[in-house]
């Protein structure tokens, strides 16, 4: 290890930073907000300090740095653009024993200061020994996407509660115990999900009754897990897949997105092909229920998002009347996905102001929609489960006035590897699922807009002869 590691309590001691430019800026943000009384010497200010001062945030010398601006400080940064300014900087702050900070050269000052990841009052500091900057903020930006943005409070609400946890679990491995299982628990999720109230109730309450440490009831997570490309999850939906102990699927869920749930979860598949359901809606709906009855954190996973044709709204009333405690996470919808993914923006300014998501496939089995309000100009259509019914939809567009030649594109397996986007003219709609052999899931974009992808399409390696 190079160096130690180590928290400076500095609030309201003297810290000078010499230098005005961003570099500085960057230094005299933590600084402050660890509560020290900076002093700024440098002839000219960025914009960004200056704010700082106008904030009365900061004191400020416009001048060029003397040695004498050292004494009383408690650690100082040199962070000009000048490389033998800085030195001498940092030789004069050695000489009184001053610890001292040097930009871009860590072997010349006495301490470095670490990329952080703050989730006030956790603070992650890391450093990698001068070695390699980038690196650093590599890992903290890895670090910054693990951990919950909220995770501060769970340390705030933790503390609250630490007297009352010594008296209640006076052994300390019972009292690890406990907070092993809050701290990873529904508790931890409430608070995550910004349920603050809630999240203190159920720790008083698991207080309350701490001979048994499991609540009686689970909780569902209601999570959308995108179209099929995993780095398209949600954080919070990555780490409720990892948190769970039962997760209920469908077919819709990419393999690559059900490989990342917790290994030890109990895993049920709920199938729903398009029309071959393998457990009726109902079931899945009760089941849900009776497993968070049992006390299990149950994962409903979903393709995209829960409430786009997802029938999420259905999962959830049952839950609601019961009682249960849920959350949902949204996830990416298929139509953004495909349309990102295809290099079809579903608006712009040229060719589309709005943009309808409908489905060709109703809840009876037949296709009826309010066709005169799909057929506007400067719209884009995005249609859910529409390879079944392209005939229809291509003869009832036509016949309300869209134009036969108006751009069309079937997107096959959306965002994942085996993407194909196949291009055509409303009008060669309907045979389209055959002459290109369209596999489930896709979606059909028409509009205009599907005109751009000729400029726009940065995904797949191989397009399509229509292109
Ligand atoms: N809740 C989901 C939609 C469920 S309906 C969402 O928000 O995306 C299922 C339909 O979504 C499929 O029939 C297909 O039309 C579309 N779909 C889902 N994933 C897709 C993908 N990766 N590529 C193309 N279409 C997709």
């Amino acid at each position: 290890m190079k160096s130690f590691p180590a928290f400076l309590l500095i609030q309201g001691k003297a810290c000078l930073v010499v230098g005005g430019g961003s570099v500085a800026a960057r230094k005299i943000i933590p600084l402050s907000k660890a509560g020290a009384n900076v002093t700024v010497v440098s002839p000219e200010l960025h914009n960004d300090i200056k704010a700082m001062l106008e904030d009365g945030k900061i004191h400020y010398k416009q001048r060029t740095f003397q040695p004498d601006d050292l004494e009383n400080t408690a650690i100082a940064i040199a962070a000009t653009d000048d490389v033998v300014l800085n030195q001498s900087i940092a030789e004069a702050a050695k000489a009184r024993n001053i610890p001292i900070n040097v930009v871009n050269d860590p072997d010349a000052g006495t301490f470095i200061m670490p990329s952080i990841v703050e989730r006030d009052p956790v603070t992650i500091a890391v450093s990698s020994g001068g070695a390699s900057p980038v690196l650093s903020r590599l890992l903290r930006a890895r670090l910054e996407t693990m951990i919950p943005g909220n995770f501060g409070k769970l340390a705030s609400l933790v503390a609250q509660f630490r007297q009352r946890a010594i008296d209640t679990f006076p052994v300390i491995q019972q009292r690890r115990r406990f907070w092993e299982k809050i701290l990873q628990g529904q508790v931890a999720e409430l608070l995550f999900a910004g349920q603050e109230r809630r999240a203190e109730a159920l720790l008083q309450h698991q207080f309350d009754k701490h001979d048994s440490l499991a609540s009686d009831l689970g909780e569902v997570y209601l999570v959308g897990g995108g179209p099929g490309d995993p780095d398209l999850l949600t954080f919070r939906a990555l780490r409720l897949m990892q948190q769970a102990d039962v997760v209920l699927y469908d077919r819709l869920v990419a393999p690559a997105i059900v490989d990342l749930v917790n290994k030890d979860a109990e895993r049920i598949y709920v199938g729903k092909a398009r029309s071959n359901h393998s457990l009726p809606q109902q079931e899945i709906n009760q089941r849900l229920v009776d497993l968070a009855k049992e006390g299990k954190r149950v994962l409903r996973l979903k393709g995209g998002d829960p409430f786009i044709f997802g029938r999420g709204g259905e999962e959830i009333d049952l839950l609601a009347e019961n009682h249960i405690p849920f959350q949902v996470v949204p996830g990416i919808t298929a139509a953004n996905g495909c349309s990102s993914y295809a290099g079809i923006p579903l608006t712009h300014r040229d060719y589309a102001q709005s943009c309808l998501f409908i489905t060709g496939h109703l809840k009876d089995g037949t296709t009826e929609l309010n066709w005169p309000a799909l057929v506007q100009p400067g719209q884009t259509l995005a249609v859910y489960m529409g390879t079944h019914g392209v005939d229809i939809l291509s003869r009832e567009l036509i016949k309300h006035g869209m134009s036969p030649d108006t751009p069309i594109a079937i997107i096959q397996q959306g965002t994942t590897e085996m993407q194909q986007v196949y291009v055509d003219a409303l009008e060669n709609l309907p045979d389209m699922p055959d002459r290109f052999d369209v596999k489930p899931p896709s979606m059909i974009i028409i509009g205009e807009v599907v005109k751009l992808r000729q400029q726009l399409a940065w995904f797949e390696e191989n397009t399509t002869a229509t292109d």
